[in-house]
Order: structure tokens, then sequence, then C-alpha cells
């Protein structure tokens, strides 16, 4: 499997762990945006969120949500993004999901997403088209 971050799992590629157990791991990325900027992965490998069987996300959640409140402590952040990129169109590199969590701090300096104008025939449309898509 020619995965980087299967290989960090499998131990051919060396990481800063920061957790790990039978089905997770924690690791700080290797380009932060911010110091103590971690990924969190499942050590079973599915591409994007919607790959993941349900049960293991959800306990994925449950990781990610404890090592957001570790980074919050450490790094004394103001804040914190939880980032979670899918396809390459939407900045996804590592074909692995994973969930970011990036400590922010008032003065950091980053900027958030611009936004686009939707007229309200295209909100109507779109939002009547997503209900109809969404079977939960
Ligand atoms: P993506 O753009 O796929 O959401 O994010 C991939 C992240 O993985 C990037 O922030 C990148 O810095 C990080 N990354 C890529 N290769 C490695 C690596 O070999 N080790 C670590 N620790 N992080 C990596
Ligand atoms: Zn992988």
């Amino acid at each position: 499997m020619d995965c980087i971050f299967c290989k960090i799992v499998n131990g051919s590629i060396p990481s800063q762990k920061v957790y790990e157990d039978s089905e997770f791991l924690a690791f700080l990325d290797i380009h932060p945006v911010n110091k103590g900027h971690l990924l969190v992965i499942p050590k079973e490998h599915h591409e994007t969120i919607v790959d993941v069987p349900p049960e293991l996300l959800s306990r994925l959640m449950l990781v990610v949500q404890q090592a957001a409140e570790a980074v919050r402590q450490v790094t004394h952040a103001d804040g914190f993004n939880i980032v979670q990129n899918n396809y390459r169109a939407a900045g996804q590199e590592v074909p692995h999901i994973h969930f970011h969590i990036i400590p922010r701090f008032s003065d950091d300096g980053l900027r958030h997403w611009p936004s686009k104008s939707v007229s309200d025939e295209e909100m109507s449309s779109i939002r009547q088209k997503l209900k109809d898509a969404l079977h939960i």
C-alpha cells in the first residue's frame, strides 16, 4: 500500500506520535499551521469520511474530541479548528482520512474563507435538493 499514513501506522516512516491505541493514531503534522497542529487517523486505511464504517467513525470522533481538548490546554490556544478535507479538489493531499486539530490564537493572522453570493432562488433550489438527498 503506497499510502504515507499507512506507512506511519506500520512504523516504516517515523512520526511524532501523541496517542496510539489498537484502532487510532494521533501525531504532529509535519508542516504545522500553528505549533501543536495534530492529525488524528484510524489505523485502517479509508480514503474519505464517507468511506469509513460509521461505528469506526463514531469512535474516531471521540479521540478527536479528547485530542482537541489536549491541544487547547497544552498550547493555551484561544480556539481551535477541526478540519477534514475530502478529495483533491477540497485540498486532500493524503488519501487516508485524517482530522486536523489546529490550535488558533486571536493574533495568529490566519484568515477565514471568503463567501460567495448566492441568489434566493439558488438557495431554495439547493436546499430542496439537499433535503431530498439526505436520508438519515
Ligand atoms: P490534507 O491536505 O490531506 O488534508 O493534509 C495532509 C497533511 O499531512 C498536511 O498538513 C501535511 O503537512 C501532513 N503530512 C504529509 N506528509 C506527512 C508526513 O510524512 N508526516 C507527517 N507528520 N505529516 C505529514
Ligand atoms: Zn493509508
